[in-house]
């Protein structure tokens, strides 16, 4: 049987989470007005927070998975700002879960501790990946990787330590020739190149990256399988398997920044004299009640498929069609809740005195980025009539 209901514990370290989130939204206007400015790592008030990381480590087998308690603490980070993110140590980049999903053990040894992003996206590159066009040719005498291309839109592209990059081995051989590589900073031509500026998570480092005849050692290549497979013999649907739980977190980001919007939507109708409670019938409710309450379900209802994804995560269940499900019900329902809200709030809604015009900004990219809406629609359908790539792109 599902079930999502938290033990004592998880709703305590949940509850604390919570609290430290509240702390970080008295920043989140300075990152969002200053863009160009890193987060610091640790927030002024640090040290009433000695980190959920001790409390997550004393779970036990009674506590609920670690994956729908993962999702319940992302979201709950996200109510307070996305900007707490930005403050999680080395360990939690788009890089390390892929790292996690196809490293070889000594790979992961040696990098885990990295804060690690992951590049895929360049300027002829997007929602297809086959058509990344960066390229990783093999230096057989010096057994080194010489990798040429230009990534955009990095995540976590400044902070992090290194990359996770996706390059080809052989553009003709299509998805069959990618394969990921780690690139450490400070290799000698890998540049930054600049910071991306942008509508929302504007605290987020997004950046773009150039690579020119920059040499990593033969071992970086991740999973060391340096031969080409078969089209369609599964060896790209491997690398793809790491968004299958980055995919439920990335809605889950999103849900906690409009479960903010809808509690500040909430207490500014009671202020106005709005009566929300529930059970006056569809006939006893107010305009203003009747969509609060709609914007509501939507939360409930986007929220439950993130935990079912994660909770199958939990079970050792395949979960690929259910991550896109989360994905593509979050990266939606986001949009339409903060819009939403805003409508109900009207000028108070887009005022820079508040924050819910930034929730409103920062919830766009859930549907865009790991794969847009529109995307995850294409796998659902897919799956769910069992057609291939080929029928259906
Ligand atoms: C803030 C931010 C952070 C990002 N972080 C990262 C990161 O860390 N690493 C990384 O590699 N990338 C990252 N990206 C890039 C992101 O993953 C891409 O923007 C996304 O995959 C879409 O690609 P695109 O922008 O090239 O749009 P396109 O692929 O050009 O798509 C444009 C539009 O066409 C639609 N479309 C495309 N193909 C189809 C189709 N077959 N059927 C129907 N509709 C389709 C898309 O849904 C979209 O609406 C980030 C982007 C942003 C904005």
């Amino acid at each position: 049987m599902i079930d999502f209901s938290l033990s004592e514990n998880d709703q305590k370290i949940l509850d604390y989470v919570r609290s430290e989130a509240l702390v970080a939204r008295k920043y989140a206007r300075h990152y969002d007005e200053n863009e160009h400015e890193f987060p610091p790592e640790a927030l002024p008030e640090a040290d009433q927070f000695p980190g959920v990381w001790g409390l997550m480590g004393e779970r036990g087998e009674e506590d609920s998975g670690s994956s729908v308690i993962g999702m319940m603490v992302t979201m709950a980070e996200t109510w307070g700002d996305y900007s707490v993110r930005m403050r999680k140590g080395r360990g939690v980049g788009l890089g390390n879960a892929a790292l996690g999903a196809a490293g070889t053990p000594e790979q992961k040894e040696k990098w885990g501790h990295l804060l690690l992003s992951m590049a895929i996206t360049e300027p002829g590159c997007g929602s297809d990946p086959s058509l990344v066009q960066t390229t990783a040719v093999l230096d057989e005498e010096t057994d080194e990787w010489i990798i040429n291309g230009e990534k955009i839109f990095v995540t976590t592209g400044c902070r992090a330590d290194g990359v996770v990059l996706w390059a080809t081995l052989d553009r003709s051989a299509g998805r069959a020739g990618i394969k990921s590589f780690l690139v450490e900073k400070e290799t000698p031509g890998f540049v930054v190149a600049h910071k991306e500026k942008k509508l929302g998570i504007r605290a987020d480092d997004t950046a773009a990256y150039v690579f020119q005849d920059c040499r990593i050692p033969r071992g970086n290549l991740l999973g060391g399988k340096e031969e080409i497979p078969k089209q369609g013999s599964g060896g790209f649907r491997g690398v793809m398997k790491t968004f299958n739980m980055t995919r439920p977190m990335t809605a889950a980001f999103g849900l906690g920044m409009s479960r903010a919007a809808l509690d500040f939507t909430r207490e500014q109708l009671e202020e106005a004299g709005v009566d929300l409670s529930y059970g006056a019938g569809v006939h006893g409710l107010s305009a203003a009640a009747a969509k609060f309450q709609e914007l509501e379900a939507l939360q409930e209802a986007a929220e439950l498929t993130v935990a079912r994804a994660a909770w199958m995560a939990d079970h050792g269940m395949p979960n690929n069609l259910e991550s896109s499900i989360s994905k593509a019900k979050g990266g939606s329902g986001v949009r339409t809740i903060t819009q939403g809200c805003i409508e109900l709030l009207g000028a108070m809604g887009v005022s820079r005195d508040h924050l819910l015009e930034k929730w409103f900004r920062d919830v766009r990219i859930t549907d865009i980025y790991e794969g847009t809406g529109q995307i995850q629609h294409m796998i659902i359908a897919r799956t769910i009539l069992d057609y291939s790539r080929e029928q259906l792109s």
